[in-house]
């Protein structure tokens, strides 16, 4: 049984909305339903969140 609880550096490392790199200095983080997620700015954040939320519609 595999369970990956380490999230990838690499991943940590793109806008999970847009996958641009993100840098250290210039990285925008959100926390959505108890996970953190890391973009490249706030719009990225809002896009993945209004997305997330609307796939999860019945
Ligand atoms: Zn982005």
């Amino acid at each position: 049984m595999k369970l990956n609880l380490r999230i990838e550096k690499e991943d940590e490392n793109k806008c999970e909305y847009c996958g641009k790199p993100l840098t250290p200095e210039n990285v925008y983080s959100r926390e959505m339903k108890g996970k953190v997620h890391y973009f490249c700015c706030s719009h990225c954040a809002d896009a993945f969140e209004k997305k997330e939320n609307e796939s999860h519609c019945c």
